[in-house]
């Protein structure tokens, strides 16, 4: 993903209320998990071709067939050279490790290759590399600055990470004035000191870590970093787990990024799949005091949520921003809490967030007792006779809903009209499919590709990733790769399409 691009698709992201991508890096990989493609197709992802998989008659040489790609037309960087010895190797390589700011994308490295083909193939391939081809990573660059003060932030499963506030310095190309610390321990072992000056380097994160400590600048008397003991969002005292390096804060209910998390676990995909709203828009309702827990969200009305604005004050240079939900979002965001109420009720029981109760876990649950009141009534011995439920995982579901604050979260969302139960809709279904694996692949019409995994599972059949001769199926959308279809038609799978699965889960097929 380009440079521009990428701040272009951050300024449309803020615009409309969603937390900007950290890196281009972050950007691309996002894009291509969508699954929709017609939103990728957007976001003008590029890349380069860099090599022909394949002899071509009269080119002897690896970058004489790149050459021949590029005068077909295929993209290929222009960016190569033939080099005859390390000192020329290196040479290119320092070149480039300063000339890489200029490029109009992001590189970490350089690969170095063995041009001659027919060397090529004599060296060949380890299991997963060639042997003739090697990356050369860009080491990290290093600057020295003030270590000025430290802050504690509070993520969103109460974890507090230090960070440090740097006096403002140059690298790789941003100001950098903060730099993360981790945790407790990373202090300790850098014996980092106010007034200190560090070391710090950009890895791979948008956030720089300071590696180290000059010992030379050190002022007399500086003492080294006591770490907070009580939660600077909410004022509770922290708690840290025996071996667990972070401290964090053990208040989940009101303490406001724990809430905002909670939140965004819940519109979440895979939970309640609420996508007119995100991270920015949760930060915006939980800002106007609007939504305090996930039952707030249905109490959203369009009115009390048009209109609504947030203020980004203004940087060095730039000017303030306003942000606000008009017609169309406010319509969005309504409709789509509205959708939510029609999600069955194990990704409703996963949504609540109880801890250690992932997506399995949920359905499992959701299975055996039918409705969250038998689940809420069930005694530990109970939930640990339900297959994969252990121990850990029954405490925490009796210790959740034995708070008040969370029986009445689920009255409210039970009001609102949630599925809290397996309804007639959704009752167990025939083990149509027991024995059978599959694998699914492309993009369906009427099923997103999650709901078609889930239909298969929820007919006793299995998914698998990748096809063998063991595959009983390979259920095909819109766009699957050639490699697959041809892998299933030489093993003899058969390839079968949306339609054809229904009538096979069909109570008549
Ligand atoms: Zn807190």
């Amino acid at each position: 993903m380009p440079h521009e691009e990428f701040e272009r698709l951050n300024r449309e992201r803020e615009e409309i209320g969603d937390n900007p991508f950290a890196n281009p890096r972050n950007a691309a990989a996002g894009s291509l998990k969508m699954q929709d493609p017609k939103e990728v197709a957007k976001r003008k992802l590029d890349c380069f071709l860099y090599y022909i998989p394949h002899n071509l008659e009269g080119v002897k040489t690896h970058y004489d067939a790149l050459k021949y790609a590029k005068e077909l037309g295929l993209k290929i960087s222009d960016n190569m050279a033939i080099c005859r010895n390390m000192t020329q190797i290196m040479e290119y390589i320092n070149d480039w490790n300063r000339g890489r700011r200029h490029l109009p994308y992001d590189i970490d490295g350089i690969v170095i290759k063995v041009n001659d083909l027919s060397l090529q193939q004599q060296l060949g391939f380890t299991t997963k590399n060639p042997r003739w081809a090697i990356a050369y990573k860009f080491k990290a660059e290093q600057v020295e600055t003030l270590l000025e003060s430290i802050d504690y932030q509070v993520g969103r499963t109460g974890a507090v990470t230090p960070v440090a506030n740097l006096k403002p310095v140059q690298l790789a190309g941003t100001t950098v004035k903060r730099a993360s610390l981790h945790n407790a321990d990373i202090i300790a072992q850098l014996d980092v000191r106010l007034g200190d000056t560090v070391y710090v380097e950009k890895g791979g994160e948008i956030i720089p870590k300071i590696v180290g400590v000059n010992l030379h600048k050190r002022p007399p008397h500086a003492e080294p970093v006591r770490f907070i003991d009580r939660c600077p969002e909410c004022d509770t005292l922290l708690v840290r787990k025996e071996g667990e390096a972070a401290h964090y804060c053990p208040n989940e209910d009101s303490c406001p990024p724990q809430i905002k998390g909670k939140l965004e676990h819940f519109i979440s995909r895979k939970a309640m799949n609420i996508d007119s709203l995100g991270e920015g828009k949760i930060e915006m309702l939980y800002d106007h005091g609007l939504v305090k827990n996930v039952a707030d969200l249905y109490d959203l009305t369009y009115k009390t949520i048009l209109g609504l604005e947030k203020v980004i004050p203004a940087e060095e240079g730039k000017k303030e921003k306003r942000l606000s939900f008009r017609e169309k979002t406010a319509e969005n965001i309504i409709k789509g809490i509205k959708q939510s109420k029609n999600v069955p009720f194990p990704r409703v029981l996963y949504a609540l967030g109880i801890r250690y109760v992932g997506e399995t876990v949920a359905k499992k649950l959701a299975a055996y007792f039918k409705t969250i009141d038998r689940l809420i009534a069930a005694s530990y011995e109970e939930l640990v006779q339900v297959e994969e439920i252990g121990e850990k995982i029954a405490e925490s579901v009796i210790l959740f809903f034995q708070k008040p604050i969370h029986r009445d979260m689920v009255e409210r969302l039970r009001t609102a009209g949630v599925q809290m139960e397996l309804t007639e809709a959704q009752p167990l279904e025939p083990q149509l499919l027991q024995g059978k694996s599959f694998v699914v692949s492309g993009v369906f019409e009427r099923h997103s590709r999650d709901e078609i995994k889930e239909l298969i599972e929820r007919f006793g059949g299995k998914n698998v990733s990748s096809i063998s001769s063991k595959t009983d199926y390979v259920l095909a959308g819109a766009n699957m790769g050639p490699a697959k279809k041809a892998k299933a038609e030489s093993l003899g799978v058969p390839i079968i399409s949306e339609e054809e699965f229904e009538a096979m889960i069909s109570r008549k097929g």
